[in-house]
């Protein structure tokens, strides 16, 4: 085969908009999610060929957590109309909220025994 080498695949990530209106899931905050597509693609002579697996990527601006969005939202997010996402529409694929303080809400670092703020035992 002579073409091995000069195809490969690639990923590409596009800014769609924001959704608002649904609590974050693992922050609890009312946030503002960036959404964006992300799609892998093959290309030759760096011509994408075909596109596959696109999804749609939400994140929570406070807490930085990712989630995968509703495809069929996204999709109308990319014709430009309005949406009205349900939590249910939200799949949470990485929790990157920071751990907190059960009796004060201060963030704590990971390996703390005791809250550097209130002294509570974690
Ligand atoms: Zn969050
Ligand atoms: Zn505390």
């Amino acid at each position: 085969m002579f073409f091995i080498g000069i195809f490969g695949t690639d990923a590409k990530v596009v800014p769609v908009g924001q959704i608002s209106g649904i609590p974050c899931a693992a922050c609890g905050h009312l946030a503002n999610f960036s959404v964006c597509r992300q799609y892998s693609y093959v290309h030759a002579f760096f011509i994408p060929l075909v596109k596959y697996g696109a999804s749609y990527l939400a994140t929570c601006p406070n807490c930085a957590s990712v989630y995968e969005l509703n495809p069929e939202l996204g999709k109308q997010m990319l014709r430009g109309e309005p949406v009205h996402p349900a939590p249910a529409d939200l799949h949470l694929l990485k929790n990157n909220c920071v751990p907190r303080c059960a009796s004060c809400g201060a963030p704590r670092q990971p390996g703390d025994q005791f809250c550097s703020r209130c002294g509570a035992k974690l």
